[in-house]
């Protein structure tokens, strides 16, 4: 079924004109994000034109506009602008707080210094179905990761940084293209390490037509001064919650032990600003969407996290609960991370959220 789902994705990528690329994210998320099948170059054919060329008519109906639109008029999205980019001069884009000067070239745990790489982007059809719709989730996938999980399920983008280095009006013109193919949205594949470059490339795209909602696809180990920069700015999150165990946390992502508690914090200010998801003829423009991946022996802390989604933001809050855990990169050096979770562990996990109150997991 995973290989299946897997050649379907690279499927529509193709379809799509877009190099392959997977669809997990780096606790292998969704139906969305890297697998490892490597998509390191943007094509001639996946390439937006030179010269910004607006962004065209081919919005779909069902297609709300962005609530930055209000942000920009107003002058306020320049502000946030300044603001996300003077977090790159001592970094503290995430709670790694580095401290590292990227704006000089400095590269932090990350791995990021002052530019940044897409590793491809194109209509996604594997993503959940409410972002997906009929035009596709206009998804762009960045290199390097903040979070660095020993089970990354592309590691080649996430960990080994593969993709081409990008300017910005190139980024703008990525969004464009998106929007013209008749994309609902701009999904942001692991946004955090690069939030600077993408409110300069936003700024670009919205002056020259830009209007559909952005997508924050985030591995959850962001800061709660990056998230509410970001108030107004993105109308979707799109959050992994990965751990409730803070050793486990610090094990499996690079020493991170705080992964659960700043989750949680950016977890609840998403919520905040955006509330329960909501859709418009069945496809999503504002509201929260947590994915978590049942991992083997219970890892992820399924019982907890869904106890505390209904009694910290509300049972109506959409999860997505996921079962196609596979070891990738270097998990089978972690057990009980060299396995996938059997199916009783995945209908256990699928029973606690039921038992949490949660009416909107799948
Ligand atoms: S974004 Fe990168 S450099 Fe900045 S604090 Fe996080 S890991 Fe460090």
């Amino acid at each position: 079924m995973e290989t299946s789902r897997r050649k379907f994705i690279r499927g529509c990528f193709a379809a799509a004109g877009v190099m392959a690329l997977g669809s997990f994210g780096c606790t292998g998320g969704g139906n969305s994000r890297r697998t490892g099948a490597l998509a390191a170059n943007l094509t001639q054919t996946n390439s937006p034109a030179n010269g910004l060329s607006g962004g065209g008519t081919s919005r779909n109906s069902s297609t709300r506009e962005a609530s930055y639109l209000a942000l920009a008029r107003s002058g306020e999205l320049e502000r946030r602008e300044q603001a996300i980019w003077k977090m790159f001069e001592r970094c503290n884009l995430c709670p790694r707080l580095c401290g590292v000067n990227r704006t000089a070239g400095e590269r932090g745990i990350c791995g990021s210094n002052d530019t940044f790489k897409v590793a491809s982007f194109g209509p996604h059809f594997g993503e959940e179905r409410p972002l997906v719709g009929r035009g596709g989730s206009g998804t762009i996938f960045f290199s390097n990761c903040n979070l660095l999980c020993v089970f990354c399920q592309n590691w080649q983008i996430n960990h080994r940084g593969d993709g081409n280095l990008t300017s910005h009006q190139e980024l703008a013109n990525i969004m464009l293209s998106l929007q013209r193919r008749g994309c609902h949205n701009i999904n942001l594949v692991t946004p955090t390490h690069i939030a600077p470059h993408i409110m300069t490339a936003l700024r670009i795209a919205v002056d020259n037509g830009l209007t559909l909602p952005l997508v924050y696809n985030t591995s959850g180990y962001d800061s709660l001064e990056l998230i509410q920069l970001l108030d107004g700015v993105v109308d979707i999150y799109l959050p992994d919650f990965k751990y409730q165990d803070a050793e486990l946390a610090a094990r499996f992502s690079r020493g991170a032990p705080d992964v659960p508690k700043h989750t949680a914090t950016a977890v609840k200010e998403m919520h905040r600003q955006t509330g329960v998801l909501a859709q418009h003829q069945n496809v999503a423009y504002r509201g929260l969407l947590i994915r978590h991946l049942v991992l083997p022996e219970n890892a992820g802390g399924t019982d907890g996290l869904v106890r505390w989604i209904a009694s910290e933001l509300t049972p109506e809050t959409h999860v997505n609960i996921m079962g196609q855990y596979r070891p990738q990169f270097r998990a089978n050096d972690y057990p009980p991370l060299n396995r996938r979770p059997t199916q009783t562990e995945i209908n256990q996990a699928m029973r606690w959220a039921r038992e949490a109150g949660l009416r909107n997991f799948h």
